[in-house]
């Protein structure tokens, strides 16, 4: 069982153990590999009963896999692998994570498939690595700061194991420290990527020094300028510093010795990416920024961290209002440490961090801490386990749905944004949709005006219907035009409130709009009945008595039928003559019915007028006019009102369908259905559904048939009744109309 107090330093040397003898064979059959002898003592080094044999077998199995590539460095391949295993060692992974980081490439790069890992070492290996595979089919591009975010989350989002990123993050420093190699262009993307995904990643998962280099080596290839004055300068203060610092030490080692306590004191590395920072945000010089010295006190428990602080202040006076208590209260990342400030030798101010050796441990490598011990020592359920997962929690603010943290630890997953994908645009602009989203939302979501005009989508370059779900990962292309304009059916097509919300407005926009158009017709016409016409400063001024804001809102409300036509007619021409119901007479062209999709114009269900059947409008309230058949029966009913009806006309394109209900009946015989859907479809009409019913020999077929007009439509009653042993032929109206079959 490995100590948890003892620390290697990602980078440093590591400590050899005391080494089993088996190892020791181990060792002496890989004396031909020097890295791998290195690897096993880095691993046994804090972890002794690893599983070996397991990593050497990995080492083989990539070494075979990347046989005779090369990287840009001139290095061979599986140089790469080896380091990326020791970064995973160094963090204390257990040995699953570390044969994973041998292998981590060689489903990208050869021609080893997860199949074959998956025989050779397990499920568990083959999903790190295909986990990690996956990762590096995406490349951040965008320049966005906001796009950086939903990346990290869409990361995040991939890996059912967070191991998968800690390889990840592994692979990336290695990259980092070895991209020397590659042209600077190569350089600043990758660098670019680092500061902005992985470095942000690694704070919030508490890597602290992961985090640090990333960010340096990063600062290094996007502001080489900066960085070298930051680098030098830092050089240059260190033998004032480290005097500094050995100053302001001497009185204390002497205190804390004589109250027994062992203690560890160091000046504090500072990040070079944070100095820059903090530079650039305060626009101060670096003399500014970098004038306090920082020190580190290292001790074996907490109790000593309290008394070591007693100690400290005794010797230097605090400054008043920086002393913070990160052991009682620890940081949302996992942080714990006590942090003051006091007046240290010369007069200078020099901050102070006390911590115990866990803490600092905790401090360095964060989320990997979780897989230091697993072997047996946390279980689901201890004190410490929970604070972690809690710690975990809130770390990942993004989680929704909280698992059960013993679930969680057992399955090793992170089950995040379950209900959310990640797409992208064409340019590689990521994002972030509910999991149901459809291509339609993603419109939306780009653009109002796209969704508007949103007429087909290409997902991955295939052309799916707008209604189409979309997954994570998909890299989606909508293509519109200025003719398309949203319809009902989007409602349903859509998840997103924001699609929603903007199709609604949509359609409250244009019925308006509609309602303007109608209103005016409607008011024009029942004006030139007397022939009268308003002055538009008579109308504004009547609009302005009837409480509206202008003449468009008065149109507005006669064309909706919320204002009553004759009371407004009943202002401008006071002593017009009453007005009675009457068909449309030969002089007087009515509303123009223009057509189905205009919304403010309905056609009444009851009697399905078509072009060709004589037709009068009513103003219904609130939902504009509604136009039925001149001998529809329900007319008398719905016309109370008689100032409510309107004289109509057709003007439709000859294109347009209108569904009318057809019955006939006939003797039942062989053919019978099939002859007559062909006299339909000989006349050009267009069936839209059927029904069937016998009776005692007796067929009775009922057809909802989309036709032009009543000229279309005689013409087919009367190829209908030619059919041998059809006995009734009729269009359905009102007292007999059903529904048809719903649509399958
Ligand atoms: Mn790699």
């Amino acid at each position: 069982m490995e100590s948890p107090e003892t620390s290697t330093a990602i980078g440093s040397p590591a400590a050899v153990g005391t080494v089993t003898p088996k190892l020791d064979d181990l060792l002496e059959e890989a004396r031909d590999h020097l890295q791998l002898q290195m690897l096993l003592i880095e691993v046994a080094s804090c972890n002794e009963s690893a599983d070996f044999e397991l990593i050497i077998r990995a080492y083989h199995a990539a070494d075979q896999a990347h046989h005779g590539q090369i990287r840009r460095s001139g290095e061979p391949f599986l140089q790469h692998c080896v380091e990326v295993a020791r970064i995973l060692a160094q963090l204390r992974l257990d040995s699953t994570t570390v044969a994973a980081g041998l292998l981590h490439d060689v489903l990208e790069d050869t021609s080893v498939d997860a199949e074959q890992v998956g025989t050779e070492f397990g499920v568990k290996i083959a999903s790190l690595i295909d986990g990690v595979t996956k990762i590096e089919r995406f490349r951040y591009e965008s320049r966005e700061a906001r796009q950086a975010e939903t990346y990290r989350k869409m990361l995040l989002s991939m890996v059912e194991d967070i191991r998968v990123i800690l390889i990840k993050f592994a692979d990336r420093l290695h990259n980092m420290r070895t991209l020397d190699a590659l042209d600077t262009d190569q350089q600043k993307r990758i660098s670019h990527e680092t500061v902005e995904v992985y470095a942000p990643l690694a704070h919030r998962l508490g890597l602290a020094r992961i985090r640090w280099e990333l960010e340096d080596r990063s600062l290094k290839y996007l502001e080489p300028e900066t960085y070298g004055e930051v680098r030098d300068k830092v050089a240059m203060k260190r033998d004032e510093r480290e005097a500094l610092i050995e100053e302001f030490k001497a009185p204390l080692v002497e205190e804390l010795s004589n109250n027994h306590i062992e203690a560890e004191i160091t000046g504090r590395a500072k990040n070079f990416f944070s100095i820059f920072n903090k530079m650039r945000s305060r626009n101060k010089p670096f003399e500014e920024i970098y004038d306090l010295t920082a020190v580190r006190i290292t001790v074996d428990t907490v109790r000593e961290c309290y008394h070591t602080l007693g100690l400290v202040h005794t010797v230097y006076r605090p400054i008043p209002d920086r002393f913070k208590d990160y052991i009682a209260t620890p940081k949302t990342n996992m942080y714990q440490s006590l942090h003051t400030a006091v007046i240290g030798p010369r007069g200078m101010p020099v901050e102070v961090q006390i911590r115990t050796w866990e803490m600092h441990h905790t401090a360095e490598i964060g989320i990997a801490a979780h897989w230091r011990y697993k072997s047996g020592e946390t279980r689901p359920g201890s004190g410490d386990l929970d604070q972690q997962i809690n710690w975990l929690r809130q770390v990942l603010d993004w989680q929704r749905d909280a698992t059960e943290p013993a679930e969680f630890m057992e399955s090793l997953k992170i089950e995040l944004f379950q209900d959310e994908i990640f797409v992208f645009t064409p340019k590689g602009d990521l994002h972030q949709l509910p999991n149901d989203a459809t291509p339609l939302d993603f419109a939306f979501a780009i653009h109002t005006d796209i969704g508007f005009h949103c007429l087909t989508a290409k997902v991955n370059g295939q052309v799916v219907p707008l209604s189409a779900t979309l997954q994570s990962g998909d890299t989606v292309q909508i293509v519109t035009s200025t003719h398309q304009k949203p319809n009902q059916t989007w409602l349903e097509v859509v998840q997103t409130a924001k699609a929603r919300q903007a199709i609604r407005r949509y359609f409250k926009e244009e019925q308006y709009a509609e309602s303007v158009r109608l209103g005016q017709e409607i008011l024009e016409r029942e004006l030139k009945r007397y022939h009268h016409s308003a002055e538009s400063e008579t109308l504004d001024e009547l609009a302005s008595d009837l409480g509206l804001a202008d003449v468009e809102h008065l149109y507005a409300g006669i064309g909706s039928g919320d204002l009553s036509v004759s009371r407004v007619a009943n202002q401008l021409v006071p002593d017009r003559p009453q007005r009675r119901v009457r068909p449309a007479a030969r002089d007087e062209r009515g509303i123009r019915i223009q057509g189905m999709h205009h919304m403010m114009i309905n056609f009444g269900k009851c009697c399905t007028p078509i072009p060709g059947d004589p037709i009068i409008g009513l103003i219904t309230r609130g939902r504009g006019l509604s136009v039925h058949r001149t001998d529809c029966p329900n007319l008398s009913d719905l016309a109370e009102d008689p100032e409510r009806l309107m004289t109509v006309d057709w003007d439709i394109d000859e294109d347009k369908a209108f569904t009318v209900q057809m019955r006939i009946r006939g003797n039942d015989r062989k053919y019978f259905l099939s002859d007559i859907t062909r006299v339909i479809s000989d006349t050009g009409a267009n069936i839209v559904s059927c029904a069937t019913k016998t009776v005692a020999h007796v067929a009775e077929e009922t057809f909802w048939i989309d036709v032009h007009n009543t000229r279309q439509l005689h013409s087919m009653i009367k190829q209908l009744q030619g059919i041998e042993g059809v006995m009734e032929v009729a269009r359905v109206d009102e007292a007999h109309a059903i529904d048809p079959p719903a649509p399958n």
